[in-house]
């Protein structure tokens, strides 16, 4: 705990955007206000930083932004931020600013220049941002139920168009080092299999027999799932072409899983844990990510949570073998 009274913060957000950044955004001024601390917008992540390119936050800059997807202080990818001379820089506009705090709203990258920041004196907090919901710490990263149910709507689109023509799609999402997304999304759009990066693919078990079986059942169209860092979508499709002499589609969601609307849960989640960091520099407290666990929001000191881990819930492969498995009765 510390005395000192906080007078102003900075708020950036870093990294890949994800949905619900602005209602961050919009909580921590809000806040702030509530508090009698005055805030900043730093533009383009720690870039922005380094730049000293700001706003200050007020009414106009946040009003109707709660709904919108992206981030309204744009975000940014900063080589220079790694360096000792860059973070120098960064610490100048600290400085110049009079910030007693910089709250980060990001990925495990963006948590790691945070504590960088820390140890040159400037208190700071961070807030998981991430459509992946790879971060150890936290039970969940805002923005993730907006990417699933983005995910959800293509694919429920795509399935329309596979069962008129009885074709096999092969859809990739994105989750270059997790699965999350791709099971979530498995598991809601009745995928007929689902690829992710934590298991290692038996291509014929898990791709070539699932399909036989859903057509040993009545099913004329199929849905393969793939997490992008469980193998190519093109390549998939060409092997089961070659196995099964059938044509599948390949889509590619790529970014449009990043834009959009926040969903409640993302807008809800944004504006708590929004809410928490401010207070936690209110009450004199710093250098810890707001997670959320149980259900409920706890305080993780940085250095801790960047060394915690998530693991996938492989539990979730039963409940899809299950459930897709169900008309024949055929178990694998
Ligand atoms: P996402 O999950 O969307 O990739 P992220 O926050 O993990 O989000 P990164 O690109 O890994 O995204 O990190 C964002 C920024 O954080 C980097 O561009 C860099 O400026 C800063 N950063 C990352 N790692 C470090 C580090 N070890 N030291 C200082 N700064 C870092």
């Amino acid at each position: 705990m510390s005395d000192k009274k906080i007078k102003r913060i900075g708020v950036l957000t870093s990294g890949g955007d994800a949905p619900g950044m602005n209602a961050v955004i919009r909580a921590v001024y809000r806040t702030a206000n509530y508090f009698g601390i005055q805030s900043i917008g730093i533009r383009r992540g720690w870039q922005g930083l380094i730049n000293g390119d700001f706003v200050v936050l007020n009414d106009d800059v946040v009003r109707h932004t709660v709904g919108r997807g992206g981030t309204v202080l744009y975000t940014a990818r900063s080589p220079e931020f790694m360096t000792e001379a860059g973070r120098q820089k960064a610490l100048a506009t600290c400085k110049m600013l009079g910030l007693d705090g910089v709250i980060a709203v990001g990925g495990d990258g963006t948590f790691r220049g945070a504590l960088e920041l820390s140890r040159l004196g400037v208190p700071v907090m961070g807030i998981p941002a991430t459509i992946d919901n790879d971060i150890g710490c936290t039970n969940y990263t805002i923005g993730f139920d907006s990417a699933c149910n983005t995910a959800i709507d293509c694919i429920d689109k795509l399935r329309d168009t596979m069962q008129s023509h009885e074709r096999c799609s092969v859809v990739e999402v994105m989750g270059r080092h997790a699965g999350f997304l791709a099971l979530y999304v498995g598991l809601a759009v009745d995928a007929t299999s689902v690829l992710v990066p934590e298991r290692e693919m038996d291509f014929e078990q898990h791709v070539i027999e699932r399909i036989q079986n859903a057509r040993l059942s009545g099913i004329t169209h199929f849905m393969i799932v793939v997490a992008e860092g469980a193998g190519s979508a093109v390549e998939i499709g060409h092997k089961i072409k070659e196995s099964l002499g059938m044509d599948p589609r390949v889509t590619v969601l790529g970014h449009i899983q990043r834009g959009g609307a926040p969903t409640g849960r993302d807008r809800e989640t944004a504006t708590r844990m929004g809410y928490y960091a401010v207070k936690a520099f209110a009450e004199g407290r710093s250098g810890s990510v707001i997670c959320t666990r149980e259900g409920g929001i706890v305080e993780t000191p940085i250095e801790e949570a960047l060394k915690m881990q998530k693991h996938l819930q492989m539990e979730r492969y039963d409940i899809l073998e299950a459930i897709s498995s169900t008309s024949t009765g055929i178990k694998q």
